[in-house]
């Protein structure tokens, strides 16, 4: 199974795609914790990326998709993929079909997680993250069983400086004018299926469940 999840930032994507990675069996594979390992390594690309992370600015089109190429042409990637954060423009989103399509193969969803700008700010703001495997927490919606403490590594867990408000502002506009036209690209080529990001994180993953089926085997 080949999956793109789209969304605005704070709408639940990394969340849900760690539900979807186990259930599914597919590589969760995030641009944006791809950028923040070489960011904490100090790597050319993780230097490069920082200047326009830290402004809310997205990194540039080239340089992404080099490293979501590089990604998808490894092995575990041949029984499919769970793309989060990634494509984040049109022109992300038409590389990514060439790539496929040299390869034989096509995207089987774009799954939009739905979340209305009023819920964003408090999801953002209230956002802690795991430095080590990436797992997203929130203060008030989904403490960690011990405070402070990753569930799943037992790392300290961190605010992103790109969390604060006024780079969350910057996002949601990067968003508006870059990534919302995503959404009339897959519609077009009748791949978009919408689930609302509104609900409890467990009623979400059940919907999205429905939409994607029940083959763990990635053969729908
Ligand atoms: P969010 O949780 O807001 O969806 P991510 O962790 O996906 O954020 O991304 C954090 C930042 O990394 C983005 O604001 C952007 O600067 C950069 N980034 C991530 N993915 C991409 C991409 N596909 N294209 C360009 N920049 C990206
Ligand atoms: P994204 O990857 O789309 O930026 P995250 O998965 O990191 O979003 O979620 C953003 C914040 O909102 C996190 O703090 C997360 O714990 C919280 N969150 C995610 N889904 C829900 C939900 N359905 N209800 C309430 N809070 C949620
Ligand atoms: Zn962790």
């Amino acid at each position: 199974m080949r999956i793109v999840l789209l969304g605005p930032p704070g709408a639940g994507k990394g969340t849900q795609a760690k539900s979807i990675s186990n259930r599914y069996s597919i590589p969760h594979i995030s641009t944006g914790d791809i950028f923040r390992k070489n960011i904490s390594e100090q790597t050319p690309l993780g230097i490069e990326a920082k200047k326009h992370i830290d402004k809310g600015h997205l990194v540039p089109d080239d340089l992404t998709i080099d490293i979501v190429k590089d990604r998808l042409s490894q092995r575990d990637c041949d029984k499919g993929f769970l793309l989060d954060g990634f494509p984040r423009t049109v022109r992300q989103a038409e590389a990514l079909e060439e790539f496929l399509s040299s390869k034989g193969k096509k995207l089987n969803t774009a799954l939009l997680i739905d979340v209305p700008r009023d819920f964003i700010l408090e999801r953002m703001t209230g956002r802690r993250v795991c430095p080590a495997c990436g797992a997203s927490y929130h203060i008030k919606f989904n403490p960690p069983a011990i405070e402070g403490r990753c569930d799943l590594c037992g790392t300290d867990i961190i605010q992103r400086k790109d969390d604060k408000e006024s780079t969350v502002k910057e996002r949601l506009d990067v968003y508006d004018s870059q990534t919302q036209p995503l959404i009339d690209y897959y519609k077009s080529k009748d791949l978009l299926s919408v689930v609302y990001g509104t609900k409890a994180i467990n009623e979400v993953f059940e919907s999205i469940c429905n939409i994607l089926g029940s083959d763990r085997n990635g053969n729908n």
